[in-house]
């Protein structure tokens, strides 16, 4: 159980970083939810997950591109909390063109919020966490953290970075109660994933069903998506104490895409 622990997921508004912290208050940890989105959704979102799982939730609205709101979201963690025992890493966007056509604008946001709000994150969690010698400390990476696709430059770069700087983390908090560890799944069908199918069939002139087939078939060999449900299991074993020497690894959950 994860009761009486500070979970701060960043990007929990939506996909993967929502069911991560669903699934972490389903273990008892207080929740600090961030992402962008309709307002009202989000209080609503905050007062369902307190009442079903009986934990206390709060919401920073940090643009994780932005070091002063990132700095800002942790000393609110520290005021609402006490601070943050375990950080999920996972705000992220995509964006899919040719290095040759890739809008510089686009490259910049992508590495700031996908890789550098990490390390802004990182570096303000772990005197706390030092303090205490306990600290769970996941990025979402991506298989693109471990091999790459045409057209996904930036997204490749920063994700291969976000594995670099867990495998540092690690060695600098190996002689402690803290673990460093990344996530790398394969396509998961969130609103981020759902616009490449969307992109696929008005390219192929396929429905949304074949362009879901046609994207699993190029790279996911079990042809059927993870769920963020399944990478919300992964993250609560990595919170675990039989976890506490996985350190500096990069774990997939790909149905297959990195072993081919
Ligand atoms: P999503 O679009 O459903 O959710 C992204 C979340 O990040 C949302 O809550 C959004 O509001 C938030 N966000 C975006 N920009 C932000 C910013 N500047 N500041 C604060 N929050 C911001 O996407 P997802 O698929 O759930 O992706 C979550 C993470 O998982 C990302 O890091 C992504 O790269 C990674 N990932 C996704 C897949 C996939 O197939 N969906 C696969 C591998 C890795």
């Amino acid at each position: 159980t994860l009761s009486g622990k500070t979970a701060l997921v960043t990007g929990s508004t939506s996909g993967i970083g929502l069911g991560i912290a669903r699934t972490l208050a389903a273990e008892g940890a207080n929740v600090l939810l961030n992402g962008f989105g309709d307002a009202g959704e989000i209080a609503q979102l905050q007062k369902d997950l307190a009442s079903e799982f009986g934990i206390k939730v709060d919401y920073h609205h940090a643009d994780m591109s932005k070091p002063d709101q990132i700095e800002a979201m942790i000393a609110y963690a520290g005021e609402k909390f006490g601070g943050v025992d375990i950080l999920v890493n996972n705000a992220g966007i995509q964006y899919v063109a040719n290095i040759d056509e890739f809008p510089v604008e686009k490259w910049d946001a992508i590495i700031a919020i996908n890789l550098t709000s990490a390390f802004h994150t990182t570096r303000l969690v772990l005197p706390r966490m030092r303090a205490n010698n306990w600290g769970r400390i996941i990025n979402l990476a991506s298989v693109h953290g471990l091999v790459a696709s045409a057209g996904k430059s930036a997204y490749v770069a920063a994700k291969h970075g976000l594995i670099g700087l867990t495998k540092t983390t690690a060695l600098e908090t190996a002689s402690t109660g803290i673990t460093a560890n990344a996530i790398c799944p394969g396509f998961v069908l969130t609103p981020l994933v759902q616009k490449q199918v969307d992109d696929r069939a008005a390219k192929d002139g396929i429905s949304n069903e074949e362009a879901k087939k046609a994207l699993l078939a190029d790279k996911q060999p079990s042809h059927e998506f993870v769920t963020p449900e399944e990478l919300g299991a992964m993250a609560v074993f990595l919170c675990s104490e039989a976890a506490r020497q996985v350190r500096g690894v990069a774990w997939n959950m790909d149905g297959g895409w990195v072993a081919q």
